[in-house]
């Protein structure tokens, strides 16, 4: 579980003085899918960032699995990215002169017990695909080869920052299904950023943010949690 504290964020840049976060309270619990919706500028990114240790809390607690993440070393939190943490872009940001199959592996080199490739080429529909390179991709299946990467390791979260942000409604349908399977499949838990409302629909909460601040947090009583 992540809990987070009164957690707060103020940027100072060039004199000008934002705080984007102003006393997060929240909880996520295990293999729960959790989005995060919210206008641009509200906080979203901030709060994945903090969370994700992109960055650092201006003041507040971050609670995962009883270590305080706020307290971290600069190598403790590499450390704990590296190997538990996944992370989507909007931007596939995939590795251009490896193969899909390449790609991948790297995810898996970086797990202490990595899933199988083999298995998540097929469970994400690439494995005819897997000796081509990004280029000769569509957006959707190079969406789904970062999807398949960030899993590899068998991450105990997975961060997702406008996953569908650059897809049509056809390829963002089968990215959001996929989530929402390898969420119930394998248990992980998925934090979502997202204008898409067909990802709140799927989610197990829905968390919305404005100004820096939650203003709502509701569960959805229909989809029960993996684990
Ligand atoms: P969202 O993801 O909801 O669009 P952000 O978390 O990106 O919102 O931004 C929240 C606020 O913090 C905005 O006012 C934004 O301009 C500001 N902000 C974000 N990142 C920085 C930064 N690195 N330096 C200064 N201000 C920032
Ligand atoms: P925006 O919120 O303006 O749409 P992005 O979605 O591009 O911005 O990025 C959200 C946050 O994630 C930013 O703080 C950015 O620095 C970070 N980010 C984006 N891409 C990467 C990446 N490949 N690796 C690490 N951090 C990234």
């Amino acid at each position: 579980m992540i809990k987070l504290t009164d957690v707060t964020k103020t940027y100072e840049a060039g004199g000008v003085r934002t705080e984007a976060l102003k006393g997060v309270s929240l909880e996520i619990e295990d293999g729960e899918l959790a989005v995060i919706l919210g206008p641009s500028g509200s906080g979203k990114s901030t709060l994945l960032n903090v969370i994700s240790g992109l960055d650092t809390v201006t003041s507040g607690s971050i609670i995962y699995n009883g270590n305080e993440l706020t307290e971290f070393s600069d190598t403790e939190m590499t450390r704990f990215r590296r190997e538990q943490l996944g992370f989507i872009f909007q931007q596939y940001n995939l590795f251009p002169n490896l193969t899909v199959l390449e790609n991948i592996q790297i995810g898996a080199e970086i797990g202490n017990e990595p899933l199988n490739v083999e298995e998540l080429l097929k469970r994400v529909g690439l494995y005819d695909l897997r000796n081509k390179y990004p280029w000769q991709l569509s957006g959707g299946e190079q969406q789904r080869v970062s999807i398949a990467r960030s899993l590899a390791k068998n991450p105990e979260i997975i961060f997702c920052d406008e996953p569908t942000g650059s897809l049509d409604e056809e390829n963002s349908k089968q990215i959001l299904a996929i989530l929402q399977e390898l969420n119930e499949e394998f248990g992980t838990m998925i934090i979502v950023i997202t204008h898409n409302t067909g990802i709140a629909e799927m989610a197990h909460k829905v968390i919305r943010m404005n100004s820096g601040q939650i203003i709502s947090n509701t569960v959805n009583p229909v989809r029960k949690r993996a684990r």
